[in-house]
């Protein structure tokens, strides 16, 4: 018999990650004694009540914080600190707060002023996603292997964030705990980034096909549609990253326009090894993600 990591857990916000956690939960029996799940939308609280994803399901999200031992935020990062700020006054004392969001230091600073001496917050972020949203778009596999970054506050006390790690390696990830900053900066560079190239190639494209009355799209190679995947991720979720991490983002783009330039710049000048030796660095690194088996 698994000894519960909570005994009542709620969820807020079951799209994409929320569902996610609460089907891996339904199939690991014992890991949590009660599910909570509350939304803004009655259609999705529908849908969860269809899918069995929660013991109490509840549009109130005071009501749904009262008794929870931890709670998870599983909205857009825009609106973290409204729905932390919101809910905090209703946790019971020594719950644990935590995420799943995907940048770190504009809700940590948002969240921090409101926060209770008597409750933890240890924000996790779960590296692990697809481009679809929504409580059907969830499984129970989605974080098996992946990694899960901790960034707890300075003032959570060790136990609380040792069940945040308990709760994310049970969730079938693997866990490293590392400093806001550090997170949104890799974050920026491994994950932002290339959302916004391929966001922008999209869109690059879809304008050349109109000037030129062509069929770009049409001849889409697998190069285009693989960002075209990528490309295909919710608005709103990505208007907030973007501008929640701006800094950091902008930071690494001017970074990446640089080379960018100089590439363009060795193509010009039919510069053969600066072209060469960027094509080859982009298959070590590819052969070195196969090496880790994240190819
Ligand atoms: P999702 O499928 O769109 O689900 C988001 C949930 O948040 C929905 O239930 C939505 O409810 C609710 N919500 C949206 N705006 C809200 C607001 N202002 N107040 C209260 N609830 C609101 O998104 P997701 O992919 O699960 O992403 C959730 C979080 O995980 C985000 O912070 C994201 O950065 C992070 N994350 C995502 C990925 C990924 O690949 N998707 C990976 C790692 C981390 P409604 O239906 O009512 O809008």
């Amino acid at each position: 018999m698994t000894t519960p990591l909570f005994g009542t857990l709620c969820v807020i916000g079951p799209g994409l990650m929320g569902s996610s956690v609460l089907r891996r939960l339904r199939a690991t029996p014992g890991l949590v004694d009660t599910l909570v799940v509350t939304d803004r939308d009655p259609d999705v609280l529908s849908r969860v009540h269809a899918l069995d994803l929660g013991d109490i399901v509840t549009a109130d999200a005071q009501e749904a914080v009262k008794d929870a031992d931890c709670v998870m935020l599983c909205v857009p990062v825009g609106a973290m600190a409204p729905v932390a700020t919101a809910i905090l006054p209703h946790m019971k004392p020594g719950a644990i707060l935590t995420d799943v969001g995907s940048t770190r230091r504009s809700v940590a600073d948002a969240v921090s002023p409101h926060m209770r001496d008597d409750i933890a917050y240890v924000a996790a972020h779960p590296m692990a996603g697809t481009e679809h949203s929504g409580p059907d778009a969830g499984f129970a596999t989605l974080f098996e292997g992946s990694w899960c970054l901790l960034t707890p506050d300075s003032k959570a006390p060790q136990d609380a964030i040792d069940r945040i790690a308990a709760f994310w390696d049970a969730m079938g990830a693997r866990i490293r705990v590392m400093d806001i900053d550090q997170h949104d900066t890799i974050c920026a560079m491994v994950s932002h980034l290339p959302h916004m190239i391929a966001f922008t190639i999209c869109g690059t494209a879809d304008t050349l096909a109109e000037e030129m009355r062509t069929e770009v799209l049409d001849f889409a190679a697998s190069g285009f549609r693989d960002f075209t995947r990528v490309a295909a991720s919710d608005p709103t979720m990505w208007r907030d990253i973007f501008l929640h991490n701006k800094d950091a983002l902008l930071s690494v783009f001017d970074r990446f326009s640089q080379d960018m330039a100089d590439m363009a710049a060795a193509i010009r000048e039919g510069d053969e090894k600066t072209i060469v030796e960027t094509i080859s660095r982009g298959r070590r690194i590819r052969r070195g993600l196969a090496d880790r088996g994240k190819a």
